[in-house]
This record gives C-alpha cells, sequence and structure tokens, in this order.
C-alpha cells in the first residue's frame, strides 16, 4: 500500500499445496504477497493426494517435515496438518467450508493460488463455490498466461477481481486479488528432477531442507 499502513491482520490466509518439496517459488511470493496485501499470518495447507492421482515422491510425514523446516524460523507462517491426518483425501472446498465453521460467518478468510493454479481452477471441485467461501489472492507465475481460458472464465474472474487491498477485509469472502509478486521460475517438478540428475538446487529452495532431502535419500 502506498502509504505503508497494512490494515489486513484480520484476513485468515491459507497456502495449500503439495510441496514435493516446498521451495522459494512458494515462500518468497508469498512473504511479497503478505506486505503488499498487510498479512499478517500464511497458514500452510499441505494436501492429501488422492490415490488415483500422480503421487508425490515424499511421503506425507517428510512434505510436512519439509514445510516445517522451511517456515521454523519465521513467525509470518504456520502449519494446518488437518488434510494430512484425514484417512480419505478431501477437496480444497471442503476444508474451506470446515475452516469457515471454525472462524465464523464474519472473518475474512483467504486462500492463495499460483497464476498455474487460477488458470485450471475450473477444473477443481465445486470451484465455482470457492468464493462462497474464502477471496483468492493470486501470486504471478512465470511462463503462464495472464488471461483465462474462455470469455466466460474472464467474465468470472472480472465480476469478482478487486485491485483494493482494503476490501479484502471489508467483506469476508468472494474477492480475486492479482498481487504483484515477484515472478520466480521454480518448481518442484524441476527441483526433483535436478535432484534425479544430481545438480544444484542451492539457490532454489532453503537450506536445512536440501539437509533433509539428502538425509532421506529423497528425489533420487
Ligand atoms: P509441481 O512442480 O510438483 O507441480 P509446484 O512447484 O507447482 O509443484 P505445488 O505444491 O503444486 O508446487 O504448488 C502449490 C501452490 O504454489 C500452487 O497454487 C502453485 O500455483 C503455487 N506455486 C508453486 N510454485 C510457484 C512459483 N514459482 N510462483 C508462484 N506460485 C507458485
Amino acid at each position: 500500500m502506498s502509504d505503508g499502513f497494512k490494515s489486513n491482520g484480520a484476513i485468515y490466509a491459507l497456502f495449500g499445496g503439495t510441496f514435493d518439496p516446498i521451495h522459494y517459488g512458494h515462500l518468497l511470493p508469498v512473504a511479497a504477497l503478505a506486505e503488499e496485501v498487510g498479512l499478517q499470518r500464511i497458514t500452510l495447507l499441505p494436501n492429501h493426494v488422492p490415490p488415483h492421482r500422480p503421487q508425490p515422491e515424499a511421503n506425507a510425514q517428510q512434505r510436512l517435515r519439509m514445510v516445517e523446516l522451511a517456515t521454523e524460523n519465521d513467525p509470518l507462517f504456520s502449519v494446518d496438518e488437518r488434510e494430512l491426518h484425514r484417512t480419505t483425501p478431501s477437496y480444497t472446498i471442503d476444508t474451506l467450508e470446515e475452516l469457515r465453521r471454525e472462524q465464523g460467518s464474519d472473518t475474512p478468510m483467504a486462500f492463495i493460488i499460483g497464476q498455474d493454479s487460477l488458470l485450471t481452477l475450473h477444473y477443481w471441485h465445486r470451484w465455482q463455490s470457492l468464493l462462497d467461501y474464502c477471496h483468492l489472492l493470486v501470486c504471478g507465475r512465470s511462463g503462464y498466461a495472464d488471461r483465462l481460458d474462455t470469455p466466460e472464465l474472464e467474465c468470472w474472474l472480472d465480476a469478482h477481481r478487486t485491485t483494493d487491498v482494503n476490501a479484502l477485509e471489508q467483506q469476508p469472502n468472494g474477492l480475486i486479488y492479482l498481487a504483484h509478486t515477484p515472478l520466480l521460475d521454480i518448481s518442484a517438478t524441476d527441483i526433483r528432477q535436478r535432484h534425479h540428475n544430481q545438480m544444484n538446487c542451492d539457490d532454489l529452495l532453503p537450506k536445512n531442507v536440501q539437509q533433509y532431502i539428502q538425509q532421506q535419500g529423497l528425489y533420487r
């Protein structure tokens, strides 16, 4: 915000992902987003991957541990393990429904995604209901289109889009904010591939996560 006034500490912000592994492409854009929007806390939500989808290479415990290591000294972040503890996979919308019940109807809630996820959001279970529970905060991602697939999706985006960060705490859900966060060309797929090929990943993820990957023999 131009006047430096940050008023959005009241927003309950969540960032879901597979985090196989967590990397700077996750951490740095969302930290910049917190600055831009004035978020005081971001809750990371590692997801349970359904058995019929391609499985992460690291198991749930290992993905959780990497998220904990990456965020352990940063008060901006906390971790919510609920999706990993479920015996059945759940959709994001189910978790948002549960969190909305816990937080009450007035708390502004926001779900953070990257541009690649925005582009495929219309394949998510009950995607049109997501905004009934939360705002969407979108971090840009290099190599992905700016525009959505169809005019109908663009219309949906325009109908919900705001450029005013203050609006995000003035209503509990329903808005989409496209952030001006740094573009980092980093993906977990690339990191796993680099590990397979024994290439250096020092600039791509925190050192303690790297050490854990080595220690556990992951991504070989
Ligand atoms: P993979 O390469 O295995 O598909 P990923 O690097 O995309 O993984 P995920 O855990 O699937 O990581 O992503 C979680 C969320 O983080 C998604 O909303 C995704 O869009 C976002 N994200 C991941 N990497 C970046 C990045 N470099 N910049 C911005 N957003 C990102």
